[in-house]
């Protein structure tokens, strides 16, 4: 039996159970293709007491992360995000020069540097060596640690507490989910803001999104969720915004319990209201998912079967973590897709975890002209899709694996 990673009630409830999986972001090379590789469990459960969506530590976070091959930079939407955000911050808070910005998993810096470009002091930390060492090319002051309270105090001492902390999908990825909430609220100043994103519970089950459900991503959170979480820390979320990156997002907006200057937003009992109505505070809500994934997989290996049948050539484009859980779930190699494409360059010459589906440069898919291009990563569909114009010059056309299959 394992314990709630929030309250510490014993795991006993499956929101999904996606088989055996490797880890999402450990592609191999050509000659780890004859070696054996490791499967983990990827059982989600829901905590009967809180509602929290976990997957248990199967693996652990120095084993994922100390070498991540996800660099935030090579997605043209999401340094635009990052852009917009920035701005919006900025401007919303007041924050300049005098200022302290601190982000957590700061990645390889594509947000810290457009606060740079305003001139305020910045900190990122990440445990990654790889991506970090990639910020602090790029001139973005960043810490290779892991975050937590311990942290939290060492840097509040060394250089201060922070006006802004912020975290962009890195809540979710958290095993000690405790520790790293008590840790924001140590690094804050009395009368700073925390601002977190993470893909919303909520828009995950109602779009089908269960290809975001991998072995680093360990909680799954809808708002009431967080909202106690936080609380239980002594800070009160004061706003929140939907955002549609990840699929769907909440962007959550957070203080002191203490500082009352910030009033709760009507956004904070809107969106609490919308997720009572919608069962999300009902156990019974949570264990009617999994039937519902096995339907998509039934669904998708469908068009599959009659794609190849017809003899058509499949391309898959971009290797996202989230596209291994669904091509391990469904079982799809390159029985399906010949290859997939990926801009980043790191990832050339490599195959997917599992499925052994050899990852080439983008240029590949003019060479090849196949029938059909297939996006794993689904939520920068309008991206790729602007960006593969091209495809249309033989006919092919696009496939979107969530949240059933379709085909642009
Ligand atoms: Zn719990």
């Amino acid at each position: 039996m394992s314990f709630c990673r929030f309250c510490g009630q014993g795991l006993v409830r499956t929101f999904v159970d996606l088989g055996m999986s490797p880890l999402c972001e450990s592609f191999l090379s050509a000659d780890q293709l004859n070696q054996m590789e490791p499967f983990y469990p990827l059982h989600v459960y829901v905590c009967e007491h809180c509602l929290l969506v976990q997957t248990k530590e199967y693996v652990s976070p120095e084993h994922i992360f100390t070498e991540y091959a996800y660099f935030s930079s090579y997605s043209d939407s999401w340094l635009q995000h990052a852009r917009a955000y920035t701005d919006m911050i900025v401007e919303r808070f007041n924050i300049g020069a005098q200022n302290q910005v601190v982000e957590l998993a700061s990645n390889d810096g594509y947000l810290l540097q457009y606060f740079i470009e305003k001139g305020i002091p910045v900190l990122g930390i990440e445990p990654a060596a790889n991506v970090a060492q990639a910020a602090i090319k790029k001139g973005v002051p960043t810490v290779v640690k892991f975050f937590g309270a311990r942290t939290a105090q060492e840097l509040a001492a060394a250089r201060g507490k922070a006006d802004l902390v912020l975290g962009n999908n890195v809540l979710a990825h958290v095993p000690d989910l405790n520790d790293f909430v008590a840790g924001m609220k140590i690094l804050l100043k009395p009368s700073g803001v925390i601002t977190m994103e993470f893909p919303h519970l909520m828009r995950l089950m109602d779009e089908n999104q269960f290809d975001t459900i991998y072995h680093e991503h360990f909680s799954y959170f809808s708002f009431a969720t967080v909202e106690k979480v936080f609380a239980a820390h002594g800070l009160t979320i004061f706003d929140v915004e939907e955002l549609s990156t990840h699929g769907g997002s909440l962007r959550i907006y957070a203080r002191h319990s203490e500082n009352a200057k910030e009033p709760v937003a009507r956004r904070v009992i809107n969106l609490k209201a919308t997720e009572e109505a919608a069962g999300f505070t009902s156990l019974k809500t949570y264990l009617c998912f999994a039937r519902k994934v096995e339907e998509t997989k039934q669904k998708l290996l469908n068009f599959l079967i009659q794609a190849k049948r017809e003899g058509k050539s499949i391309a898959g484009y971009g290797a996202p973590g989230k596209g291994n859980t669904l091509l391990n779930y469904c079982g799809i190699r390159t029985d399906f897709i010949d290859y997939t494409v990926d801009r980043n360059p790191y990832k050339h010459g490599k195959y997917t975890p599992g499925t052994h589906i050899p990852i080439c440069d983008p240029n590949k898919i003019s060479e090849t002209k196949p029938d059909y291009i297939f996006i794993l990563p689904w939520n920068l569909k309008n991206e790729i899709i602007q960006q593969l114009a091209y495809v249309r010059d033989w006919g092919a056309q696009f496939v979107v694996p969530i949240p059933e299959v379709s085909v642009l």
